[in-house]
Order: structure tokens, then C-alpha cells, then sequence
């Protein structure tokens, strides 16, 4: 009998524009291999990487699976077949990659790879110099190879922080069709299943998020941080169309797992998610659109910041900082353009470590009549207008100025969110534990 392997199975670059889903193909795997009898050990993940990648088509999300079974040419081949099929669905305008190996094979050059595709613009060369130094990993790309980088990095991080989601998928007749889900009952499981499930609307524009607006054929997401809340959490929503089936991800969604890296200003390169400590260089100002302005420096050089107007209120924050003021930020670099001619830092997160005071110096009081005085011209000292009393030697007065602002973290709005981002409810939670793998509950078809 041939020997039971762990093996793990990674995909990446089957969206379009106009159809198709990474996630939906690997649920159409997992379908396959549920009824081959293989033996998932864990959710499937679902790895966002570098949100900054200027080819992404949506979220750059990549995904995998870890599960037990005998036959690798079997699995492989069943996969090919359905990463084909949804590549010709897709009408070939994707360059999707597959790739099977078994445990054995995620060495440490794959490991940095899956964290260097987290924040860093990494190349195809590099993903096919590492698989070509491991003969027994099995892969396919389609179209093109860039698909190859995704699959790579998805085939081995860890998720050591990570959260869930449950993707609800649509029926194939209604790909395309407005959605047919209650906005009041997903406004209730909100509340109802709050901290548990996160991001499902933003109260501030009452603007549902789980469900996408494009062809694809996802219904619904629903994120979170225990499985069986997400499955609590499904059953409260009312929906007016059939459903296909759901599948429940880990993910690494709501963990700023791409801004976990320090760099110094003059390291930060173009398309790379950064963390920068520094010093606040220029007050921030705000354009004609509503985008805020202002200059970061550190040792080594200075970048510009931004917050642009999507991200609303956070803005209002962005604009009380003062020049002086010591803070870490987080966040996606753009490079200069014919418009800005500097790289630009686009704001994803304020870590306000400390504030300079601010103040003024004003005209003293004058010590008869308690009004405040005139100046007689510099050195020259004061004069109250009311009692005409002179005060040569009075100094001026400082007069300390109320910050309305203090030290902390502060992120965008939902609306603003990127999948990555960590939820101000998540700061300081350990989003380490693991919940044990419930086979009974990760996959369900409904028609
Ligand atoms: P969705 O989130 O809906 O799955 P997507 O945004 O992931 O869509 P893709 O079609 O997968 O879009 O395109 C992202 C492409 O970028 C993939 O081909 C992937 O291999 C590549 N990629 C991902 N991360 C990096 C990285 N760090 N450096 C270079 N290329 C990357």
C-alpha cells in the first residue's frame, strides 16, 4: 500500500476582473478532494500578502491546504484539471500557478519567501530558483508565471497570528446578479456577535462590507476569531437567493502581518508595506480634495505622509499632529509620480509615541488692569493701553496651547480598511491561539 504523506497544496492568480476567485477554486478542490477521502489537518489558509503589489487584481490574497494522503499524482492532477477549468472560465485573462509538495519540503528559503511576499515586491526568478532546488515540488502555471510568487508564499506561512473567515459562494446561475442578502440582519449579527466577528459594516457610512460588489462568486465573508462564532454568525443572516456552499479560512486577515517590519526612511523602497518611527517634520496640511499632508524625518532622511480623504475621520487625528511630535507609522509606499516627485507613505496606521508641547508667547498682562498689553517694537518693551502705564522690562508670556490629542494607536475607519489591517479592537489580544481544526464544520454545500 502506498505510504500516507502530508502534503500541502498552494494556488494564487485565478481572479479577473470579471470573474472567477482564488478561493472559490481551491473550495471547488477541497470539494474534490473531500470526496477522494483525503484528511484536511487544517482550515485552508487564505495568505494575504504585500497589499501593495501594483498587479494585484483585488486583495492579493493566495491560499493553501495541508491535509494527508497517499496519492500526490492523483491530487495534483485532480487540482490541474479544476485550475484549468476556472483559467478557461476566466477566459485565460488570468496567469493562475498551482503547486503540491509534501511537508518536508518547506524548508527555511521557502519560509523567508512567504514572509518576504508579505511586505517586499519579490521575483519570479527567485520563486523558480527556490522550487527548482526542491525536485519533488509538483507545479503548474498557466499563462504566465507571476502566479507562481503567490503560490509559493502561500504554500508556507505560518499564520502565526491569524484570524477566520467564512466565504459564503453563490450559485453559478446568479454570478453577476445584484446580491439577495438583508442589510438589517447582518447589522444585528454585527452587534449580536461583536468582538467575535469584525468588520462587517462601518457604522460610521452604515456601508455593509462582507459582501463584495464585483462578478465573483463570493455572496458573503464573514470575518472573525473563532470558527464556530463564524458558523454562529452565518445562520443569523437572511438571505434571499440559494446558496452554493461555504468554506472557513484561517487567515492572516486583521493582523498588520505586512507591517511588522522596521525600516529607517532612506531603506523604504517603492510598493513596500513599511514601519517608520521618526519625527514630524512640517504641521500637516490639507489639500483642496480632502487628503492630509505632512513631512516624516528620522536619522537617516524624511518621506511624505498621507491620509487620504477616504479615511475620514482618522484624518482629523493626522491633521492635530505638530512639528516635533515622535510617532511610528504604518503603511504602503507609492512611488513619486509626475505629481508628487517624492515617494509618498500612505497611512495605515498612527502609533503616537509622544507630543511636543505646543504654545505661544504672548504680550503680558498688564500687573494694574489685568488687560493684555501692546508692544512698543522689539527690546522696547510694553504698553496698557487703558492706564497708559509702560513696562520696559516685562517679558513676553507663554502660553501653552491644549493638544486635544494623546499618545496611542490610531487606525482608519472600516471602510478604509485593507484585509490586513488589525482591527483597534485586536491591539493588544492574542491572536496566536490556534482553535483546533473541526472537520465537521469547514466545509458545507448547501445546493
Ligand atoms: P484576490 O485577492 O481576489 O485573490 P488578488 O488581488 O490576489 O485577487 P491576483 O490575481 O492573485 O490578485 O494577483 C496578485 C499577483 O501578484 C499574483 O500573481 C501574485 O503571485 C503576485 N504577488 C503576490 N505577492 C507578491 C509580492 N510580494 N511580490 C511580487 N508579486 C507578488
Amino acid at each position: 500500500m502506498p505510504e500516507k504523506k502530508i502534503l500541502r497544496l498552494s494556488l494564487d492568480d485565478l481572479d479577473t476582473p470579471h470573474y472567477g476567485c482564488t478561493t472559490y477554486t481551491l473550495s471547488e478542490i477541497v470539494k474534490e478532494l473531500n470526496s477522494i477521502g483525503v484528511s484536511f489537518m487544517d482550515y485552508p489558509h487564505l495568505v494575504r500578502l504585500n497589499p501593495n503589489i501594483p498587479w494585484k487584481t483585488r486583495g492579493n490574497g493566495a491560499v493553501s491546504i495541508i491535509f494527508i494522503y497517499d496519492d500526490k499524482e492523483k491530487v495534483f492532477s485532480i487540482a490541474d484539471q479544476i485550475v484549468y477549468e476556472s483559467y478557461k472560465k476566466g477566459e485565460k485573462k488570468s496567469t493562475p500557478a498551482l503547486i503540491l509538495c509534501e511537508e518536508e519540503s518547506i524548508t527555511e528559503d521557502i519560509m523567508r519567501f512567504s514572509e518576504d511576499a508579505l511586505y517586499k515586491v519579490l521575483s519570479i526568478k527567485r520563486a523558480k530558483s527556490i522550487i527548482k532546488e526542491h525536485n519533488n515540488i509538483l507545479f503548474k502555471t498557466y499563462g504566465g508565471e507571476i502566479g507562481l510568487i503567490g503560490a509559493l508564499a502561500a504554500l508556507a506561512n505560518p499564520l502565526t497570528e491569524h484570524t477566520y473567515e467564512l466565504i459564503c459562494y453563490r450559485l453559478p446561475k446568479n454570478f453577476g446578479l445584484p446580491r439577495k442578502v438583508d442589510k438589517e440582519s447582518i447589522i444585528e449579527m454585527s452587534e449580536k456577535t461583536f468582538p467575535y466577528t469584525f468588520n462587517n459594516y462601518d457604522p460610521l457610512t452604515g456601508r455593509i462590507l462582507i459582501t463584495p460588489h464585483g462578478n465573483d462568486p463570493i455572496l458573503f465573508g464573514i470575518r472573525g476569531i473563532s470558527p464556530h462564532k463564524l458558523v454562529e454568525a452565518f445562520s443569523m443572516i437572511k438571505v434571499y437567493e440559494e446558496i452554493s456552499h461555504f468554506l472557513i479560512f484561517k487567515t492572516n486577515q486583521g493582523t498588520n502581518a505586512h507591517l511588522n517590519f522596521s525600516f529607517k526612511i532612506n531603506e523604504v523602497k517603492s510598493y513596500y508595506s513599511v514601519k517608520v518611527k521618526g519625527y514630524v517634520k512640517t504641521n500637516p496640511v490639507i489639500t483642496k480634495g480632502g487628503h492630509v499632508f505632512f513631512m516624516l524625518a528620522d536619522d537617516t532622511s524624511e518621506i511624505c505622509c498621507a491620509a487620504y480623504e477616504p479615511t475620514k475621520n482618522f484624518r482629523n487625528i493626522v491633521l492635530k499632529l505638530r512639528v516635533g511630535d515622535y510617532i511610528e507609522v504604518g503603511g504602503g509606499v507609492r512611488p513619486p509620480t509626475r505629481r508628487y516627485r517624492s515617494k509618498v507613505l500612505n497611512l495605515e496606521y498612527l502609533n503616537i509615541l509622544s507630543l511636543v508641547e505646543e504654545h505661544v508667547y504672548e504680550n503680558p498682562v498688564c500687573p494694574k488692569c489685568n488687560r493684555r498689553t501692546k508692544s512698543l517694537g522689539k527690546n522696547k518693551g510694553f504698553k496698557c493701553e487703558k492706564c497708559k502705564s509702560r513696562f520696559p522690562f516685562l517679558p513676553k508670556e507663554k502660553r501653552i496651547i491644549p493638544r486635544n490629542i494623546s499618545p496611542g494607536i490610531y487606525i482608519p475607519p472600516p471602510s478604509a480598511h485593507r484585509h490586513l489591517t488589525k482591527p483597534l479592537q485586536y491591539y493588544g489580544l492574542n491572536l496566536k491561539i490556534d482553535a483546533p481544526f473541526d472537520a465537521s464544520i469547514f466545509y458545507r454545500q448547501f445546493n
